[in-house]
């Protein structure tokens, strides 16, 4: 297959994977969100959660964005050492999002600094954001996408801590930034923390905290304990859907974590809002597509 086809199939399959995600919700965040409305008791909390769901029928019913926060796309590539169109990845999927701006549309979001200007197409230096990883013996792509909401991604931080803060220094580090501007991120909240060595690494962990199922926990059973404090611990303080107050606060916490260099200890927080738009797509050598992360809401 000449190289320009295949960057075509790849840009065109992409596409139209974002305009779905902008639109549904993936199964684990909206099953969460059906038994957070379910426990709910407060009154006024039910009715956040109504809307919420009325929103989730009206996108679908439309056929607009869940929320008009959309273009800022974030690729998590898992590419198989054996895919035969390496090459073609990084250009397919600046094209998707080029044509996902235009058709489904995406709100333009890309603006560069210093000019402080829009680009108008969500290209820009960084966006979409391709973070990188090859799977030996493999001859698929897998794509994890995130659509990075701004008031989802205002809370994140990261910070090195000297290693004498413990995990209870981690705990402060997640509950000051839920504390500062968490109801900034819409929620019931979606926690991704990284543990590792630099701000960076830490970070980036975090991102991929965020992009693990709800209901999974890290087979490691003292961060799958962590996980569980956070989640108590932000639970307790009673924010609720929409910071309005409420039975629980949280769609899950997720931890993900790296060596730390035995000087640091670096934590990196992301959140995510109840509407979580996150997806994932596998493409095989033969460019046929499946969605893996969609499968009940695409019936809905
Ligand atoms: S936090 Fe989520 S729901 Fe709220 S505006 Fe941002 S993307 Fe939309």
């Amino acid at each position: 297959m000449e190289n320009i086809n295949v960057r075509e199939r790849i840009a065109g399959c992409v596409a139209d994977f974002l305009n779905i995600m902008s639109k549904r919700l993936p199964d684990d965040v909206y099953d969460r969100l059906c038994e957070m409305k379910e426990a709910e008791t407060l009154p006024s909390a039910c009715s956040v959660y109504d809307c919420m769901f009325e929103n989730i029928r009206e996108a679908v019913r439309l056929d607009r964005p869940i929320c008009q926060d959309t273009g800022l796309i974030q690729f998590f590539v898992k590419a198989g050492a054996k895919f035969p169109y390496l090459s073609e990845i990084s250009g397919a999927l600046e094209q998707a999002v080029r044509i996902a701006t235009k058709k489904t549309p995406l709100r333009p979001n890309a603006v560069l600094p210093f000019d402080e200007k829009n680009t108008g197409d969500n290209i820009a230096p960084g966006s979409p954001w391709i973070e990188w990883e090859i799977v030996p013996d493999s001859d698929s792509l897998t794509l994890e996408i995130y659509m990075a909401g701004g008031g989802c991604s205002l809370p994140g931080k990261a910070v090195v801590l000297m290693p004498s803060a413990g995990y209870e220094g981690v705990c402060d580090v997640v509950l000051e930034a839920v504390c500062d501007r968490g109801i900034n991120a819409c929620p019931p909240l979606v926690i991704g923390v990284g543990i590792g060595t630099c701000a960076d690494s830490a970070g980036v962990l975090s991102k991929k905290a965020l992009l693990r199922k709800i209901g999974s926990r890290n087979p490691h059973p003292k961060a799958a304990e962590l996980e569980k404090i956070i989640k108590d611990a932000v639970n307790s303080i009673g924010i609720g859907p929409n910071a309005l107050k409420g039975k629980e606060s949280v769609l899950d916490v997720n931890v993900e974590f790296g060596a730390h260099h035995p000087a640091t200890l670096a934590v990196g927080v992301s959140f995510g809002c109840w509407a979580t738009r996150r997806g994932v797509l596998e493409i095989n050598r033969e460019l046929n597509c499946e969605i893996l992360s969609h499968k009940k809401t695409l019936e809905l």
